[in-house]
C-alpha cells in the first residue's frame, strides 16, 4: 500500500478513535446517571424523563453500546499498529494460509468502510459461516 494511502487511513482511524472515546465516556456517563444532559440536540417530548419504566432499558442498551464501542476501539488500536508494523491491510487469514501479500489485500472500498477490518470479504463470510 502507498504511503499516502497508510498516512489516510491512519487518518481516518485515529479520527474513529478520538469520537469513540468521546462516545464511551459519554455513554458510560449517561447509562450511570452521573450525566442527563440530552445530547445530539433531538428535541424530546417533556413527559421523556417521566418514562421512568424505561430506565433500566435505556442503561443496559447504553452500557452494551459502550462495550461494543470499547471493542471497536481496540480493533482501531491493533490496526493502527498493523500501520506501524507494515501489516495493514493484508488479510490474517489469508496471509496464515500463506498467500502472497497481492492475494490477501484487503480491497480498499471494504477498508474505507471499515478501516479496523482484519480479513478480506470473503474470510469474514467464512468465519461467520461456522
Ligand atoms: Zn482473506
Amino acid at each position: 500500500m502507498k504511503k499516502t494511502e497508510l498516512t489516510e487511513f491512519r487518518d481516518l482511524l485515529e479520527d474513529m478513535q478520538s469520537r469513540l472515546r468521546g462516545d464511551v465516556r459519554q455513554l458510560t456517563k449517561e447509562a450511570l446517571g452521573t450525566d442527563r444532559q440530552d445530547g445530539g440536540g433531538e428535541s424530546k417530548s417533556p413527559t421523556h424523563m417521566a418514562e421512568l419504566g424505561s430506565d433500566t432499558f435505556e442503561q443496559d442498551f447504553s452500557l452494551s453500546l459502550a462495550a461494543n464501542e470499547q471493542e471497536t476501539l481496540t480493533e482501531i488500536s491493533a490496526a493502527l499498529q498493523r500501520i506501524k508494523d507494515g501489516s495493514f491491510g493484508l488479510c490474517e487469514i489469508c496471509t496464515k494460509e500463506g498467500k502472497s501479500p497481492a492475494q490477501s489485500a484487503i480491497p480498499k472500498p471494504r477498508l474505507r468502510a471499515i478501516p479496523y477490518a482484519r480479513t478480506c470479504v470473503d474470510c469474514a463470510r467464512k468465519r461467520e459461516g461456522f
